[in-house]
């Protein structure tokens, strides 16, 4: 893989770390001050004070740099744990729900997941993350924009791995069915019957559902042989699930 040109290791010793220049053309992110590399070493670190325990997940939450898929003007944040805007009044999770979800998923498998389905690119981060740990990756966004930023921040990865879809992520994505495991990045209201349908017997399903009055809890879905399996878990807030493409 070429890569693309990497920011300087170090920032002047003159120059604030906190004042963004203009973005430049190839989107270097500015203000991070120190070479990228370190930085997530420190988030993963933080990520597994908090539990991360997985040595995979922690891996590959070291390995993508998250600040290539913000705006360069939120590049010196890409490395807090905390969501960020990626247009279109969407956000890129925060790196402690990706790699919770993740180890959720990866829960009781040994090595690399099949094919997995990811409903919400946004802005690609996840499916990036998710490479590092699947066969493959169907990852679908209704947003036209979104779709195509996600696009654009992948290719100079050429992740051969990772297929993005446009499309309405409510109805899955049959022709890459059955999946290992299929993740959402969207709160509904319930969980697609589709996804069901779509998810492998002894695949895992997590996803945002809404609950009562207390907002989004993340769900855990099991599908056995014996059927389905669902585990309700912490309160979570994402962007809603909705129908349609736009
Ligand atoms: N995984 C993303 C998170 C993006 S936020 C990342 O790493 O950046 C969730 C995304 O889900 C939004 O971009 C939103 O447009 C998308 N979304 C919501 N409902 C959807 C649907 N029915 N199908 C596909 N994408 C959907």
């Amino acid at each position: 893989m070429k890569e693309r040109p990497s920011f300087p290791a170090r920032m002047p010793a003159s120059m604030p770390a906190k004042i963004a220049k203009p973005s430049s053309a190839l989107n270097l992110p500015q203000g991070l001050g120190m070479d990228s590399s370190a930085v997530r070493r420190r988030m993963v670190e933080k990520l597994m004070a908090q539990g991360l325990s997985d040595l995979l997940v922690q891996q590959a939450m070291g390995a993508v740099e998250r600040h290539r898929f913000v705006d360069s003007g939120l590049a010196n944040q890409a490395y807090e744990d905390t969501s960020l805007p990626i247009g279109l009044g969407q956000t890129i999770s925060k790196p402690s729900v990706v790699a919770r979800m993740i180890e959720l998923l990866r829960k009781g498998v040994d090595g690399r997941l099949g094919r997995v389905l990811e409903i919400g690119t946004g802005c690609g981060y996840q499916a990036a993350v998710l490479s590092q740990l699947a066969t493959e990756v169907y990852s679908i966004e209704r947003l036209r924009g979104l779709h195509d930023k996600a696009r654009e921040n992948l290719r100079p990865l050429r992740l051969a791995t990772v297929h993005l879809l446009f499309g309405d992520g409510m109805l899955g994505f049959a022709a890459g069915a059955p999946y290992a495991a299929i993740i959402a990045a969207a709160g509904g209201e319930a969980i697609p019957q589709a996804w069901i349908d779509q998810l492998a017997v002894g695949g895992r399903l997590i996803a945002p559902v809404v609950g009562g009055t207390n907002g989004q809890s993340l769900v855990v879905l099991d599908k056995t042989a014996q059927g389905v399996r669902q585990t309700v878990l912490e309160a979570v807030h994402f962007v809603p699930l909705k129908s349609g493409v736009a």
